[in-house]
């Protein structure tokens, strides 16, 4: 294959190009910024059961509260009656001695439910305060996850407007090259991922392969309007006077 020296030169933009695009392609993969994501949003999960996990036992004291409460009202009542009935001196003294035996009991009893609901009522405060702490660690989560991605963000966006550029620049640049020319430098790109790099120091700038002596006369006795290829890699070498020939 033919072609101009300064149209195979050009060659080497597209390679720059398509190098980019390729960095690009490859970043977007392998962003840190993903996996920092992907952490906070586990962080955040997690608080978030930690916070309905503490909510639900404080809503389950809650309730126990309730009933403790309920229950001393019941045996307040009760001792109101007892009173009621001895003060009323229409009770008899067998009756009355009973009356009496049950409020000693209604009373211990009262003693021991409000013992037991003053234990409650610690509890429910530290609770409170753990669901307090709870509250707090997941806003600083949400907080930590809305920075990664806003950072995920940026570096998207940063890539994104250097791939419309590049993508710009090789719209420009495709309509340059002989059609045949264009689609070996495609194919050997789409095989081998780089189609065409500069021969420098007698190294193919593609793969890094030295040449012998007997590639480098070769390429030098060829004409300048020569396509030539890597026989190590197939990528189209490119020369210029820094090729060392
Ligand atoms: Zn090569």
């Amino acid at each position: 294959m033919k072609a101009d020296p300064a149209v195979q030169r050009r060659l080497l933009e597209l390679a720059d190009v398509d190098a980019e695009l390729g960095r690009v392609e490859h970043r977007r993969r392998t962003l840190p910024e993903l996996a920092e994501v992907a952490e906070a949003e586990k962080a955040v999960q997690a608080k978030r059961d930690a916070q309905v996990a503490g909510d639900t036992t404080l809503a389950d004291v809650d309730r126990e509260v309730r009933r403790q409460e309920k229950e001393i009202d019941a045996v307040r009542a009760r001792e109101d009656r007892d009173r009621g009935l001895l003060a009323g001196g229409t009770v008899s003294a067998k009756q009355m001695t009973d009356l009496e035996h049950e409020l000693e009991t209604l009373q211990r009893r009262q003693s021991t439910l409000e013992d037991d609901l003053l234990e409650l009522m610690e509890r429910r405060e530290a609770l409170e305060m753990d669901s307090k702490h709870a509250g707090v660690e997941l806003a600083k989560a949400e907080e930590a996850l809305a920075d990664a991605n806003r950072r995920r963000d940026e570096v998207l966006a940063d890539l994104e407007t250097t791939q419309a550029r590049r993508d710009a620049e090789r719209v420009e640049l495709v309509p340059r090259f002989p059609e045949p020319l264009l689609g070996l430098y495609e194919r050997v790109r789409k095989n081998k991922g780089i189609g065409a790099a500069l021969l420098r120091a007698r190294r193919c700038g593609a793969c890094r392969i030295e040449l012998d002596r007997s590639a480098i006369s070769r390429i030098a006795g060829s004409a300048a309007d020569e396509v030539l290829t890597c026989e190590e890699c197939g990528a189209i070498m490119v020369r210029t006077p820094e090729s060392g020939l």
